[in-house]
């Protein structure tokens, strides 16, 4: 017999029919002896539409009372899914985050999980209930609604099997495992069995939507095990774990390949190749809270050089902005923007024992002659920066450059 902690996602929820298909689920476990926590998220589309009646009063409302609003689409679905398994005999009994005890720092709407009072869900499961939480929310201190960022029902998830020891977090969703890449851009994509933790989380930094990052952090840090499942149909999943040891089938060097459209390139061209100079170009975007990832700066060959980085799209203007003054100030020719740049990532443990695999990413994308224009390194992913045109056919050399279409499951 074993506790369970199953996570549901909006999709999987997303109607009334589909609530009784959960509890059915749910109830087949039950049979089995095992113990059930289910968290579950609002029907799908439901937090969009909350916060869009928010926005028709106002563009940056209240957070308090933000996450006052959003959190009430979960506990539509925790008291439907508890009718839903009563009505088929099985006790059941649905908590709000504040009913729970999931105690939050107070930052509204992205508050952190502090620590889950978890007396109240075991009583129910000694007494043999199903417990049903909403996930995605908590309460602060002082007994205010707190909501963990958009897809924190995934984090809500696995903070409850780790307070509740549980013997894994399973996460339903609306695709039946973690991919090598997005099989919408690569026929050959095929699930992985089992991922670490390291790579899925980098999988999820690079641009793979499976998971919330947090979640993924989550688990690794509290080593829980964490199974990706589809909701509706059978099948193992993908297990994500601390395990490195794949000696049931040959480690590949590269587990998957992730990309994303988000970021957009800036270049302060013609710097004078100073010390501090860096520094005075970075420091007030990061003042403007403008995130940068990679980061490039050409040799200088006359005396100035060039300084490139990449920021979310959402971001660009704003990044414009700013250097537009900070061009002056440290004497730069001009700010170039770029925002038709792709991101595409190579992430694999076997990478740390490799050697190699950076020229085989480079060899596969110059031969189908995709200019690579920056580049950014970690111990297991390389990623590359080239023109958006390109990222679909990228996706799909890299995909078979590496073998991934091969990987037995
Ligand atoms: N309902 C929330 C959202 O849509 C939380 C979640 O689904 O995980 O972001
Ligand atoms: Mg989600």
């Amino acid at each position: 017999m074993s506790l369970f902690v199953q996570k549901y996602g909006g999709t999987s929820v997303g109607t009334v029919e589909r609530i009784e298909s959960v509890a059915e689920k749910v109830i087949k476990f039950r049979e089995q002896g095992h113990d059930m926590v289910v968290v579950v998220s609002a029907m799908s589309g439901e937090t969009n539409r909350l916060i869009g009646l928010a926005n028709q009063i106002q563009e940056n409302p209240d957070s308090r009372e933000m996450d006052v609003l959003v959190s009430t689409g979960e506990q539509v679905t925790i008291a439907l899914l508890c009718m839903a398994l009563k009505k088929r005999g099985y006790d059941a009994r649905s908590y709000t985050g504040t009913q729970v005890k999931i105690l939050t720092d107070s930052a509204h709407t992205k508050a952190r999980i502090q620590d889950i009072d978890v007396s109240n869900m075991r009583a129910d499961l000694d007494a043999g209930r199903v417990v049903v939480v909403a996930g995605f929310q908590g309460v602060d201190e002082h007994g205010n609604i707190t909501t963990l960022g958009r897809g924190g029902s995934d984090t809500t998830g696995v903070a409850l099997a780790a307070a509740l020891k549980a013997d894994e977090c399973q996460i339903y969703t609306d695709v039946d495992g973690v991919y090598t890449t997005d099989p919408r851009v690569c026929e050959g994509a095929r699930r992985l069995d089992k991922i670490t933790f390291e790579e899925m989380l980098e999988m999820a930094s690079q641009g793979s939507k499976v998971l919330q990052i947090r979640a993924v952090e989550f688990a690794g840090k509290y080593n829980v095990p964490l199974r990706v499942l589809h909701s509706f149909q059978d099948g193992p999943g993908t297990l994500i774990t601390l395990d490195e040891d794949f000696s049931d089938m040959e480690q590949p060097v590269v587990s998957g390949i992730a990309f994303n459209r988000d970021e957009a390139k800036v270049t302060v061209a013609g710097v004078p190749d100073t010390p501090g100079v860096a520094a005075r170009i970075l420091a007030p975007i990061g003042a403007a809270n403008i995130e940068i990832d990679v980061i490039v700066q050409n040799a200088s060959a006359d005396g100035t050089t060039d300084i490139t980085f990449t920021v979310h799209r959402n971001d660009l203007e704003k990044a414009k902005t700013v250097l537009g003054k900070v061009c002056a100030d440290v004497n730069a020719r001009e700010v170039i923007a770029d925002d038709k740049i792709a991101k595409v990532s190579i992430v694999g443990v076997g990478m740390r024992s490799h050697a190699g695999v950076a020229s085989k990413m480079f060899d596969a994308l110059a031969e189908d002659n995709i200019n690579i224009q920056m580049i950014t390194t970690s111990e297991i992913k390389i990623a590359v920066i080239i023109d958006e045109r390109y990222l679909e056919l990228a996706v799909r050399s890299l995909h078979k450059a590496f073998g991934l279409e091969a990987i037995e499951n």
